[in-house]
């Protein structure tokens, strides 16, 4: 099952005032937009951005990151159908749509929807409206609306790929949202709670609320790891996720990353959630041999259904040889690219023990991490 996420971020958005596009302009020291990506960093393998061609900056500064770029449509159901496209050859099962206008949105929402898409089609958060409605012109009540049944419409809206690929095709325009044509094609669509915070950035008063909905939400976690492993034949070492050649190898159960088990043990450590040999036993001998990835891919995930995203990782590997140093740039990507961050949240760094100790005497590499969670 491989999940992915559409923000569509093509719209023009100038209600919100301002000279830019309001995914664009600034919210507690960043943009809009790059609020709305983080929320999903961690929580689905694919993020596509859906720019409009007027935003060349933005093509340029997000193209050599791990987002998938498409291009905005006519409309807002043309911005959907390519970012839809452009997932076209990945084998995505489910896929998220969301309005980049929408930056305070929880893993906990996320994490309903996907839910939810277990046992159905199509899953939206929906807020049941609890003031009372009226309808009114010229300033003045005319009448009153029944709030039962009601629901203000959120996104992220959740969907099985095939599902909402052919109903969007099918469809022939002016829908407010995805689960309206969703439903245009007879799809059942659950709704899962909606969040008061959740809101969508669309009059400029609405910056100010957004930023306090941020403070108010600030959960910040730290974990440490530590690991060792020892030394023994072989002539390679596997080291935060790369093959390091080398006269020795490392000795473990599993394939023995110890920079990777540091930072997995790190992410359950500020979790309070215990460590790899709790969710990982050594004794079941399906680990034996297995990939480290598993490990931090798992830490990662529960991260997420915990309600926190990563906000950076620093991990220090402690040996004499091999040298780190030469591969320190493709041990960040490639640990990047499985946590879902971005290669500057993830650091990799190493230093020798002045020949002294364990590390020093060449008889094995110890590695210590952090981590900094943050909820949202
Ligand atoms: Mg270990």
């Amino acid at each position: 099952m491989t999940t992915a996420a559409i923000i569509v971020a093509a719209g023009r958005g100038l209600r919100a005032g301002g000279d830019v596009p309001k995914q664009w302009r600034s919210l507690a020291g960043r943009r809009v937009a790059d609020w709305t990506i983080d929320r999903f960093r961690g929580q689905v393998a694919h993020i596509v951005l859906v720019l409009s061609d007027e935003d060349t900056l933005a093509w340029e500064e997000f193209r050599n990151n791990d987002l998938i770029l498409a291009t905005g449509g006519t409309d807002r159901a043309g911005s959907v159908r390519n970012g839809l496209k452009a997932l076209t050859h990945l084998e995505v099962t489910r896929v998220l749509i969301h309005d980049v206008a929408r930056p305070c949105v929880s893993s906990r929402t996320i994490q309903d929807v996907l839910t939810a898409l277990d046992a159905h089609q199509a899953a939206a958060p929906g807020l049941a409206v609890t003031d009372a409605l009226w309808t009114g012109q010229d300033g003045a009540v005319t009448g009153t609306q029944d709030r039962s049944n009601l629901f203000a419409a959120q996104t992220p809206q959740g969907f099985h790929y095939d599902t909402i690929s052919a109903a969007h095709a099918a469809h022939p325009g002016g829908a407010a949202d995805d689960v309206e044509v969703a439903r245009a094609a007879g799809v059942d669509v659950c709704i899962v709670p909606g969040d008061a915070d959740n809101l969508k950035i669309t009059h400029p008063e609405d910056f100010a609320r957004a930023e306090r909905i941020m403070g108010m939400d600030m959960d910040v976690r730290l974990g440490n790891g530590y690991d060792v492993h020892r030394f023994g034949d072989g002539d390679h070492v596997v080291l935060c996720g790369v093959k390091v050649p080398h006269d020795r190898g490392l000795q473990g159960h599993s394939d023995a990353d110890v920079g990777m088990h540091a930072v997995t043990d790190a992410i359950y450590g500020a979790l309070a959630q215990g460590d790899i040999g709790q969710h990982f036993p050594p004794s079941d001998p399906q680990w034996k041999g297995a990939a480290s990835e598993i490990f931090l891919r798992h830490a990662v995930e529960l991260a997420g259904q915990m309600g926190y995203r990563i906000s950076n990782v620093d991990c220090t590997l402690v040996c004499e040889y091999p040298k780190i140093g030469p591969h320190a740039a493709v041990m960040r990507e490639e640990m990047s690219k499985i946590m879902g961050l971005r290669a500057d949240q993830v650091s990799v760094k190493a230093t020798t023990s002045e020949r002294l100790g364990f590390t020093g005497r060449g008889e094995g590499i110890a590695s210590i991490a952090t981590a900094c969670l943050v909820k949202s």
